[in-house]
């Protein structure tokens, strides 16, 4: 008889979302005619911007023809797309090679499938509250997990210290769900911390695009050491809207070597056996991205969604509730009132206001007592959702 991987029977279930669904199908089916203001989802709403859909086309037309028609791509990715990706980070002052540029398929594969580099007893640290990916294929991966709490206290930003045992360590800035976004110096601080151990750091860049302070890293290869420590991986999901189209990429510098093994040539082995390569029609979507027309547009539908959170921190604002995150990254994580759970606050706005958001408890247990809104609702939703939140919640 095959053993099924008996770590997934360790998985916890998976009931953020499903319960978030299941409390709004209920209050829908008791209350039909009732519009609900859905603040929690980590979904974009505005569509591929022109540039974009315009490369989409062409390369659909390129498909079309014998003389351009393209078969299997590059499993490590298109040259014209690696280098475009390169190219960006070299524009930010970044020295980052075509060849240490993977593309993927999204930051959710490359979460789950990167971990195939590591020993089985290398333990990962996870700062909570977190993204749930993390824990998750880690979990099904039998990978003993380090939880690091953080809070109020750090900003949401907690540093390494030596009692910490962990051989992988997550850091996703700008975070979600806390939009917390870690200054140089305290990264500074894990980039040492992982060469001095021979850690690896997973630096999740996923909501890079939504910095505005010029002082904030947007990539963990602005730092010193960070070639020998870290990898690097990033969507255009929520950049550039491909949460249905499916585009990401990966940087694995060469200088990353452990016990004298190369994560870029490991990697490489790794996708010209598992995968395929990502569709020449999507890569090309994605390398119009990177012309300056490109970064215009998705700056101008991420300039939406910043103003729709200052919609939200206006109204926070108001109501005297205490919140981090909005300015450089898409969600808000605010203190409930009253020292309400994050569930009851969760019923609460359902009840009260029909607005709906993502109760801080399903990042973590550390993050009971908080709440999540995201920025990625139409304006018309997010303004109607802040008056309503003003009006309740006001002191
Ligand atoms: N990393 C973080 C922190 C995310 O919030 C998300 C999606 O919400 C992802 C990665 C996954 O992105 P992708 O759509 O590229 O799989």
């Amino acid at each position: 008889m095959i053993l099924p991987n008996k770590n997934y029977s360790n998985l916890k279930d998976s009931y953020l979302f499903y319960n978030i669904a299941q409390k709004v199908k209920a209050y829908s089916d008791k209350n039909p005619g009732k519009k609900l203001y859905r603040m929690g989802i980590g979904d974009v709403s505005l569509p591929l911007c022109d540039a974009v859909t315009e490369a989409l086309h062409e390369a659909v037309c390129d498909q079309a023809k014998k003389e351009s028609f393209h078969g299997y791509m590059p499993e490590c990715g298109a040259p014209f797309l690696r280098d475009a990706i390169a190219k960006h980070y070299n524009k930010r002052g970044v020295n980052i090679a075509s060849d240490e540029v993977f593309v993927s398929s999204g930051a959710s594969d490359e979460l789950g499938d990167i971990l195939d580099l590591f020993d089985k007893s290398s333990p990962a640290l996870v700062i909570e509250p977190a993204y749930p990916a993390y824990v998750d294929a880690n979990v099904m991966a039998g990978r003993e997990i380090v939880h690091l709490a953080s809070g109020r206290e750090n900003g949401f930003l907690p540093e390494p210290d030596d009692s910490i045992k962990a051989d992988i360590i997550y850091i996703c800035s700008p975070n979600n769900p806390t939009g917390a976004v870690f200054g140089r110096d305290k990264l500074k601080k894990w980039v040492d911390f992982a060469n001095k151990n021979g850690a690896v750091i997973l630096f999740d860049a996923a909501y890079e695009a939504f910095i505005e302070d010029t002082e904030l890293p947007h990539s963990i290869f602005e730092l010193d050491g960070a070639r020998t420590c870290a990898i690097e991986i990033c969507s255009l999901s929520k950049t550039a809207g491909f949460t249905g189209t499916r585009l990401g990429y990966t940087v694995i510098p060469k200088e990353l070597k452990r016990d004298g093994m190369s994560f870029n040539e490991m990697w490489v082995r790794n996708r010209t056996t598992k995968t395929n390569g990502v569709s020449y029609i999507i890569q090309k979507g994605g390398a119009a991205v990177f012309t300056d027309e490109g970064q215009r547009q998705i700056h101008r539908n991420i300039g939406i969604y910043k103003n729709n959170a200052k919609v939200l921190m206006s109204a926070l604002d108001k109501t005297g509730l205490w919140y981090c995150g909005g300015k450089n990254a898409p969600y808000i994580w605010l203190k409930c009132p009253d020292n309400m759970d994050s569930w009851t606050f969760f019923d609460y706005l359902l009840n009260e206001i029909q607005v709906v958001g993502t109760p801080g408890e399903g990042f973590g247990a550390c993050g009971e007592g908080y709440f999540r809104f995201s920025t990625f609702a139409s304006p018309e939703d997010t303004a109607e959702a802040a008056r309503r939140l003003c009006s309740l919640l006001e002191k």
